[in-house]
């Protein structure tokens, strides 16, 4: 007895399209490995362009050229979009290949359509768990942080759970119920379609904003279960099932051997429902721990939620502080039951504390990451935009920081502040929002740091003074806190670069 036909009615196979309907099945393999092929290429383009401005030190240097122009438009903001025009014409990019990939020459028949959504998902769940990681080798390649990652992740998350919702309930539509549930390889597809519906739902802001352990506990769980099960569903599918294992084995392997370390840390209560916590390297176990400017930790404290660990960016300087300090503000979860503890523990308080990290990489553009200093020695060249440092720079001239942060996002800047602001090379300015002055017990505030109190002088222009310090420069800025302070300073940047200024922009975001 041969193998049942898995069809309620008609094999459309054998029916008088049968052959088309194959022809397009077929095709199908053809469109996901172009499309395949067609991500990698932009990986690799992307991954040239870090490498070569890395090594070389390469800057656009033409001034008001076209270049500038386009540079600017992609740093810029719209109003409503969380992220730059750049990522955002990126993101429609890659969604309208995903389209045209998950519908090209698909819809001539249900099932066709079906087998299409299930390549090309499968093409994109590799690309989604690499996205995902937080170690993981597109970092090195593309310079891209864990962060930026993580918008891509996002979208392509979404166009897998679209694919494996189109794709599922075409082949529940078309299959007999009796023959899915009694073999192996459709169970393991119900299973995958399951979870990663599951996975797409809970990963909704709303999810994500309220209970974000579910989420993160749902994420994990679905994540790891779903590879068998698209590995097992369909023999097309594993070599991507293979991809998207090692890159989650990767990433856990390297957590757990390399990333997590118990530590003590004291407490200090600081205005603002904000708890100062200091984690002392000396008394880290299993091995010592190191960090630089930028990066954050994910911490747990013991008997406050030991199952949670957040995020928190380091708000000291290794070459700055002997201790690894962070500003926890009170919001409702366990950030507000550990200030709770801490008001009860009073200052100096004790606790334990699983720290895994840190993250977070360093950007290429910031002072001092350069071979020299980035200087102007001659008028830029209309024959050649595109100069190394080395030959278009001279040394020995003040390089502008600007430093620019609202609220807590002092834990991004003043790191930076620490290290720069008594080095004769750089000329520096910071710029801190704050409700009230009593925050600045959070961190040690001196006279040349500009502290603005919105309480008292209502909202800066944060766009007017980023473009009033930052224009002729050379100028690296760096700028961390609420959303529209962000977006007030990346049109600020924008508006620089479009005009042929010298800047770069590193900003960081309190939410992923
Ligand atoms: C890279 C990064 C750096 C950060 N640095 C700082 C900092 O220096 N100081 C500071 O006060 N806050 C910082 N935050 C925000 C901080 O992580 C959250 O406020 C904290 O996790 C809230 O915990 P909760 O249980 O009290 O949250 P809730 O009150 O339950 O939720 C508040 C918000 O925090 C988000 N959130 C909750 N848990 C997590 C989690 N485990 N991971 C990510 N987001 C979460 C929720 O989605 C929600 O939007 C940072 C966030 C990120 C992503």
């Amino acid at each position: 007895m041969g193998e049942p036909d898995p069809f309620r009615g008609d094999n459309p196979f054998y029916g008088p399209d049968g052959d088309e309907i194959i022809d397009r099945v077929l095709a199908g393999r053809s469109v996901a490995t172009v499309y395949g092929l067609a991500l990698l290429s932009v990986l690799g383009i992307v991954t040239v362009h870090h490498w070569v401005s890395r090594l070389f030190n390469l800057r656009w240097s033409r001034k008001s050229s076209r270049i500038d122009k386009i540079r600017g438009f992609l740093i810029s903001r719209s109003p409503k979009s969380e992220v730059n025009r750049g990522m955002s014409i990126t993101l429609l990019l890659y969604t309208a290949a995903t389209f045209a990939a998950l519908f090209y020459g698909a819809c001539y028949h249900p099932v066709v359509l079906a087998f299409r959504m299930g390549i090309v998902a499968v093409v994109n769940t590799a690309l989604l768990y690499v996205l995902g990681a937080k170690h993981s080798p597109l970092t090195l390649l593309t310079g891209w942080t864990y962060e930026n990652l993580n918008v891509l992740h996002r979208i392509s998350g979404a166009l897998t759970v679209l694919a494996t919702i189109i794709h599922t309930v075409i082949f529940l539509v078309y299959y007999r119920l009796d023959y899915i549930v009694t073999h192996s390889w459709t169970m393991a597809g119900v299973i995958a379609g399951f979870l990663y519906i599951l996975i797409g739902f809970s990963s909704s802001k709303r999810m994500r904003a309220t209970a974000y352990e579910i989420f993160y506990a749902i994420h994990l769980a679905g994540s790891f279960i779903s590879i068998p099960a698209v590995f097992f569903h369909y023999p097309t599918a594993r070599p991507f099932a293979l991809v998207a294992g090692a890159a989650f084995a990767y990433d856990r392997a390297v957590r757990i051997l390399l990333d997590y370390r118990l530590v003590q840390c004291t407490s200090r209560i600081a205005p603002g429902d904000t708890v100062i916590v200091q984690l002392s390297p000396k008394t880290s176990w299993p091995r010592p721990f190191t960090w630089a400017k930028g990066q954050h930790v994910f911490i747990t404290i013991i008997g406050c939620g030991t199952f949670e660990s957040h995020p928190f960016t380091i708000a000291s300087s290794p070459n700055a502080s002997e201790t690894m300090d962070l500003i926890i503000r009170a919001r409702e979860g366990f950030s507000k039951r550990f200030y709770d503890q801490a008001v009860q523990a009073g200052d100096g308080a004790i606790f334990k504390a699983i720290i895994h990290g840190p993250y977070g990489v360093e950007d290429i553009h910031m002072p001092g990451k350069q071979n020299t200093l980035p200087q102007h020695t001659q008028p830029p060249t209309e024959t050649s935009p595109l100069l190394p440092v080395a030959h278009d720079y001279r040394p020995l001239q003040k390089t502008k920081v600007l430093l620019i942060s609202g609220g807590a996002g002092v834990a991004f800047t003043y790191p930076f502040y620490q290290e720069f602001h008594n080095n004769p090379q750089f000329d520096v300015q910071f710029l801190w929002v704050v409700p009230h002055r009593s925050f600045c017990e959070w961190i040690c505030v001196d006279d040349k740091m500009n502290v603005w109190e919105t309480r008292e002088q209502g909202r800066p222009n944060v766009e007017e003074m980023t473009i009033s310090f930052a224009g002729n420069g050379p100028c690296w800025v760096a700028a961390c806190g609420p959303d529209p302070l962000l977006r007030a300073v990346q049109n600020g940047v924008a508006k620089l670069i479009s005009d042929g200024h010298d800047v770069h922009l590193h900003i960081e975001a309190f939410g992923w």
